[in-house]
């Protein structure tokens, strides 16, 4: 072994210091999480049914939805109810310009829940999809149409549901689908540009479980095609010290296609509301894992390019 010189002598020895340290801080207080992101969310998968305010007041209130959306820093939502009203309901008031939340309105395809298994073949829905579209919100246009849902992938090719892709294309509007990754080719093949150019937010990215690698050959394949994140199986694991963090297979899809997901908060029934702060909280844990700029991506930016807002820190 070659004789260390002085100045080396001293960096081994900084080095030796620097080791004990770290092994001191995982002994005594286990591996160091990362500060949560702490900047702006946009929720791109958010409801406001019925049920959840009752036409005038309810549960859930504009005050009280909003609310939760300021005190979480949620600046914007991609917004949808059951019926239409509630969507408008937000879009038009001042307080949720007092509340500094933009809304995204989506036309929801459900005046009530019989039309969940039925709308990708009822005529009646398609033209209640035109009449909302050409009507718009008090506040503005509508930007996409969803959620809706296909639990069998050949209801895709229903004679509503592909129109209803076509039509989403023709006039600039995203889709918001809740569908498992067979029913994403046939759902892209109904476009004009077959998918090439269809803003298509995948609901939970499967609700199903889709494998990584059939997500990832997805977003190969279609440009536009973004992943939103809630309910998806496989995200998160829980690590040696009980800490929640990304997977290792999903944190390296995410730093593989860093401006192609969302995340979302998928109110669909008013318990949802309930957990509202623990959803976010723990959005903002495992974006705080990620290098800055792709949290501030999947956060914010991701759905602020999509639909023309100024990107987080403007
Ligand atoms: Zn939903």
């Amino acid at each position: 072994m070659p004789a260390c010189t002085g100045f080396e002598w001293f960096y081994l020895l900084r080095r030796m210091v620097i080791a004990q340290a770290a092994i001191f801080l995982i002994v005594f207080c286990g591996p160091v999480l990362a500060a949560p992101y702490a900047g702006p969310l946009l929720d791109a998968h958010l409801h406001y049914n019925q049920e959840a305010w009752n036409g005038q007041s309810g549960p859930h209130s504009p005050t009280d939805v909003l609310g939760r959306m300021q005190r979480n820093g949620v600046r914007a939502i991609v917004s949808n109810s059951r019926p239409n009203d509630g969507t408008k309901l937000l879009a038009s008031s001042s307080q949720t310009r007092e509340a500094g939340v933009t809304v995204v309105p989506f036309i929801r395809l459900y005046r009530n829940r019989a039309d969940y298994d039925n709308w990708f073949r009822d005529e009646s829905i398609f033209d209640m999809v035109k009449d909302e579209f050409v009507r718009g919100t008090p506040s503005g246009p509508f930007r996409g149409i969803g959620e809706f849902h296909l639990y069998d992938s050949a209801n895709a090719n229903g004679a509503v549901a592909q129109k209803l892709m076509a039509f989403a294309e023709d006039n600039g509007l995203a889709i918001l689908a809740h569908v498992d990754d067979v029913a994403i080719d046939p759902l892209m093949a109904h476009t004009g540009s077959r998918g090439q150019a269809t803003r298509l937010i995948w609901a939970h990215t499967g609700i199903g479980g889709a494998s990584v690698e059939r997500v990832e050959a997805l977003m190969a394949r279609y440009p536009l095609l973004l992943g939103e994140l809630s309910y998806r199986p496989g995200l998160t694991c829980t690590d040696a010290t009980g800490a929640t963090r990304l997977c290792p297979e999903w944190r390296a899809l995410l730093l593989k296609y860093p401006t192609r997901f969302l995340i979302g908060s998928d109110t669909w029934v008013n318990q949802r509301w309930l957990y509202y702060d623990e959803l976010m909280t723990g959005y903002r844990a495992w974006l705080g894992d990620l290098p800055p700029e792709v949290a501030s991506n999947i956060a914010w930016n991701n759905g602020a390019r999509l639909f023309g807002l100024p990107p987080a820190g403007k």
